[in-house]
């Protein structure tokens, strides 16, 4: 295993950055997921860390040493691909054994190998099938069993989990964890899927179009998001437009005053995480902010109670509520209080 580090890593497409001087260290044993929607450039920096794909810009170290220019099988990473990317007409055996050969070892090693590998990840005695005599779980394994043979410095997910059914999911997620740490695997895994992420993970990397936003764990990011865009993104949030009129004073474009913290004047938006938020039929004095609206809409989730609170024609509000049983259950067109302290809120200037 090895440590991994890119610099200021970059991918042009003509005018368009897919990646824009991306930085990162990922630790010796260490699991890092790069979370983002949709076309955030998370596969094309995997792809280049891979291997697969020429930056415009920048470097890649394994171990210390430069691989930019290094071709895939030159660099002792270990990639799986959403799509299994198995080869239908090879075994499973073969399969895994397919980067080894690449490797030109000896056949008694490669043998032993790819024996070595199934049996992590509980496939032994599988090896003489098809793919196609397997299940989307099992395939899966293979894709990882192949990536692992090799003896990686990096193993490389990309979305590794997204063709598998729910429960599945679960289960695969749990036992890619467990082996990366019994094997202190080098880790970097990219997903969309928010919950895959925040369990897997030993630190995240937000990236947006192209850029990395927030680098840290998952308590970094939800208690202290670095911008707009990961407060937005990672949980969830209601941002309510306005002004920071003076220190601590803020102002929503519906008008209301409230107290903040934060003494940067201007246009801005505040964070409010419905769980950090309050909920009472009556006054809420001990708190800094107390507010009176009324509900639009409940959304009954089992174990807590989503509110969604009209607070001004310009201001509503979603509010969490853990449900305990027999608690205050707030209905449509009650009026209701919502309270909070200055510091539950985070201010971002436009
Ligand atoms: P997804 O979760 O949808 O896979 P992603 O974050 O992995 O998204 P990338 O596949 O890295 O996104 O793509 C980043 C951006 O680069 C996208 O806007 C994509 O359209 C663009 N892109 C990728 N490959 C090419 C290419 N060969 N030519 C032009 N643009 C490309």
């Amino acid at each position: 295993m090895a440590q991994l580090d890119i610099h200021r890593l970059t991918k042009r497409y003509g005018e368009f950055h897919a990646v824009r001087e991306v930085s990162l260290s990922v630790a010796d044993g260490e699991f890092l997921v790069l979370l983002g929607p949709s076309g955030c450039g998370k596969t094309t920096t995997l792809r280049m860390v891979a291997g697969f794909i020429e930056p415009t810009s920048g470097h890649v170290k394994l171990g210390g040493g430069d691989v930019t220019l290094l071709p895939p099988w030159k660099r002792n990473a270990g990639m799986v691909f959403q799509s299994y990317a198995l080869f239908p007409h090879l075994t499973v055996a073969q399969n895994v054994a397919f980067g080894l050969e690449m490797r030109k070892l000896p056949r008694p090693d490669i043998d032993k190998r790819v024996d070595e590998a199934l049996a992590l990840v509980r496939l032994g005695g599988l090896g003489a099938r098809l793919p196609r005599q397997l299940s989307g779980g099992q395939q899966q394994r293979v894709a990882l069993a192949r990536a692992l043979a090799i003896r990686p410095d990096v193993l490389l997910l990309d979305e590794p989990l997204s063709n598998l059914d729910a429960k599945l999911r679960q289960e695969v997620r749990v036992e890619i964890r467990e082996l990366q740490r019994q094997l202190g695997l080098t880790t970097v895994m990219v997903t969309h899927d928010q919950e895959e992420a925040l369990t897997m993970a030993d630190r995240l990397v937000v990236m947006n179009e192209g850029s990395v936003h927030q680098v840290g764990t998952q308590r970094d990011l939800y208690e202290r998001p670095a911008d707009r865009f990961v407060a937005g993104f990672v949980g969830r949030t209601t941002f309510l437009a306005g002004t920071v009129e003076a220190p601590g004073r803020f102002r929503t474009d519906g008008g209301l005053g409230l107290a903040i913290v934060g003494d940067t004047t201007g246009k801005a938006a505040l964070s409010l995480r419905p769980e950090r938020l309050e909920i009472a039929p009556g006054p809420l004095p001990e708190l800094d902010n107390d507010l009176s609206g009324t509900v639009e809409f409940v959304s009954y989730l089992g174990a807590q109670i989503d509110i969604h609170v009209r607070l001004s024609p310009a201001d509503r509000l979603v509010v969490q509520i853990a449900n305990r049983g027999g608690g205050f259950a707030p209905e449509v067109g009650q009026t209701v209080h919502v309270g909070w302290q200055a510091g539950a809120g985070q201010v971002f200037a436009d």
